[in-house]
């Protein structure tokens, strides 16, 4: 019988102490703004008393950096880009200054009122791999930070990031308006997957005002899309005179900014509801990783995370922390890659055996005014029509010594190519005259090496035609 109640009253002992410390962690919690992880685990020993110790190390509560206490909205670029999402908000492991990759598929509850906690949002951790993990959520701080967004999500890879974001904003039988110069993966999801949800689709060029005007008063629009600077033209977009004709009509404005990076344009800032990047490009930046990101308004971005959530393209937690470490150096890498691209630009402009440049930064750029509104640097891409025919093309292309031939932008690799050959093969010569893409066009995606030996390079390339 004593024995009995001795024990009873260990247990209620034990109760006691649990919801204790639940009552603690929370005042904790609602001290903290933005509390979102509390890095709670097993004891070795069993008093029941000794949350805070493991193995005789004291145990971090970890909470995330609240803007009462970081003055981040006052920070330059460059801190908030290495600092942002990293000062607080993840897990604290042996005191180690960068932020660990957290390899884990689930994440464990000490007991079932843990888990209530978790669930009713009085307990900051993560449920499953698929819903969230602490080295992509710093990331995602990061970047939400850089953008100016209300929320933010991570996924396996741009057009991850895309096809889920039109696929949870557009209903069934909706309408979207977008522009003609895009990446064709994206174009081709647009055209080809979104009809069979009677999705139908208005294609304007990115400057037609009216034929938007048209299209909001024609149709309930769910969304207008396009990426700015538009790829491979670099086409630039009015986002404050789009956002002004989209808002009264309940129009989402989301912006593909990869090409710009945050650094170069804060599409949010000027009206556009969210921004969506390949963080594949200059976010990673250095040509290793693939990554997708939306940005912006909460309520939307929550609706991307619900359906996200069931298709399941997570970004891998390596991937995410390659990500965490590119953008430390994004905005020193991005005033090199525009600096550099706006003077080959203009090299190539004044170049004999170059019929014409498409650079956003040069005063013949259909968009230059346009740019010069929105944009800080224009990019590290610069498109350009040799004087020649494909093979002519080709054969400058071939004559490089520095650039590689490749695919993609972003890295500190300069990279080049002819979208006719990497990404319209397939298409045939009347097919790519219908979208636009010149057998003479290059895209020459600038790194971050040294200005001279690209202008050195091209010279002698050019030379050979
Ligand atoms: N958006 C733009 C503007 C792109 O250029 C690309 C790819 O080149 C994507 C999206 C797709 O990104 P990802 O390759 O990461 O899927």
């Amino acid at each position: 019988m004593i024995s009995v109640t001795s024990s009873s009253a260990t247990i209620a002992n034990s109760i006691m102490n649990g919801q204790q410390q639940r009552t603690n962690q929370r005042n904790i919690m609602k001290k903290t703004k933005n509390c979102v992880l509390i890095n709670r685990r097993r004891t070795t020993n069993n008093n029941n008393n000794n949350d805070t110790y493991i193995r005789g190390r004291r145990t971090q509560i970890i909470t995330a950096v609240s803007n009462s206490e970081t003055p981040e909205n006052n920070w330059g670029e460059s801190t908030q880009a290495v600092h942002n999402g990293e000062r607080g908000g993840r897990p604290r492991i042996s005191d180690s200054l960068t932020t660990p990759i957290v390899c884990t598929s689930t994440y464990t509850f000490k007991d079932t009122q843990e888990l209530i906690d978790y669930q009713e949002g009085n307990y900051g951790s993560f449920e499953y791999g698929r819903y969230g993990n602490p080295t992509t959520r710093a990331a995602e701080e990061k970047i939400r930070l850089l953008e100016g967004g209300e929320d933010c999500l991570l996924a396996a890879s741009g057009m991850c990031t895309a096809v889920t974001m039109l696929l949870s904003l557009v209903p069934a039988g909706g309408h979207i308006i977008t522009t003609t110069d895009c990446y064709r993966r994206t174009r081709q999801f647009i055209q080809t997957f979104l009809p069979k949800m009677g999705i139908s689709a208005t294609v304007l060029d990115p400057s037609d005002y009216d034929g938007l005007q048209k299209a909001l008063n024609e149709h309930t629009c769910s969304l207008y899309f396009s990426e700015s600077p538009t790829n491979p033209y670099l086409r630039c977009v009015d986002i404050g005179r789009i956002a002004e004709m989209c808002k009264p009509k309940g129009c989402l404005v989301c912006i593909d900014g990869t090409f710009a990076t945050p650094c170069n344009l804060k599409a949010l800032s000027h009206g556009a509801d969210l921004v969506i990047h390949s963080v594949s490009k200059y976010m990673g930046g250095h040509n290793d990783v693939l990554g997708g990101v939306i940005v912006g308004q909460g309520a939307a971005v929550s609706k991307v995370r619900a359906f996200h959530n069931i298709l399941g393209g997570v970004m891998d937690p390596h991937a995410a922390y390659l990500i965490l470490r590119g953008l430390k150096t994004l905005s020193l890498r991005v005033e090199r890659h525009n600096s550099n691209a706006q003077r080959i630009a203009e090299w190539l402009e004044a170049h004999p055996k170059i019929a014409r440049v498409h650079y956003p930064g040069l005063k013949s750029h259909p968009d230059h005014e346009v740019a010069i509104k929105y944009m800080k640097g224009f990019g590290g891409v610069v498109s350009f029509e040799v004087d020649g025919d494909l093979w002519q093309t080709a054969k400058f292309i071939d004559s490089c010594r520095l650039p590689y031939i490749a695919p993609s932008l972003g890295g500190v690799e300069s990279l080049i190519e002819q979208p006719t050959v990497v990404s319209y093969w397939d298409q045939g010569p009347e097919k790519r005259a219908e979208i636009g893409i010149k057998d003479n066009l290059v895209r020459f995606a600038r790194g971050i090496e040294d200005y001279a030996d690209i202008e050195a390079d091209f010279k002698q390339a050019l030379e050979k035609i």
